[in-house]
């Protein structure tokens, strides 16, 4: 059964799907118009997409993002502040979609933020799909507290809180 696309048609337009956007289920990853960062795909090897990606490798395109376009990443996130809060990945999704002028789909605040600093469209996934497919936690970067829902801030220190994936150990209800 086709699952019903949440993400607005982009037509032509390639698309960079970040790991949470994949691991809804619905990203037609297997599209030509569809690029999967190496990083993203070395996340997901370890999920539960794992099978889907394997099988897949030689059909999905992948990129690896070029050194020039990830040095722009880091001066933008920084300039925005949001270079601590991104991961290896997230950066590279931005690079790659920098150079192939692609929209990158993620829910990430900083992974968007940074987009709209370097003028590259993006689209969230949509927070309710994700939650079907992975249990994210909240942590703040200041303080460390952990949080269950999502929230701007801390209300302890205030900092920004950035998501991180629950083990299996740490989301499941057994
Ligand atoms: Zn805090």
């Amino acid at each position: 059964m086709a699952k019903k696309s949440f993400i607005p048609d982009l037509g032509e337009k390639i698309i960079i799907p970040d790991t949470s956007a994949i691991l809804t289920g619905r990203i037609e990853i297997l599209s030509m118009n569809c690029i999967v960062p190496l990083g993203v795909i070395g996340e997901i090897k370890h999920g539960r997409m794992n099978r889907v990606m394997s099988h897949n490798l030689n059909v999905i395109k992948t990129a690896s993002p070029k050194e020039e376009y990830m040095a722009l990443v880091r001066e933008a996130s920084r300039k925005t502040g949001d270079l601590p809060y991104l991961s290896q990945t997230d950066m590279e999704i931005i690079a790659v979609a920098k150079e192939y002028f692609g929209v990158v789909i993620s829910d990430d605040y900083s992974l968007q933020n940074v987009c709209s600093e370097m003028g590259i469209e993006y689209h969230g996934c949509g927070i309710e799909a994700i939650k079907e497919s992975i249990k994210w936690g909240y942590l703040c970067r200041g303080c460390g507290a952990k949080y269950e829902s999502r929230m701007e801030s801390c209300t302890i220190c205030g900092h920004r809180i950035t998501r991180y994936p629950l083990r299996e150990s740490e989301s499941r209800k057994s």
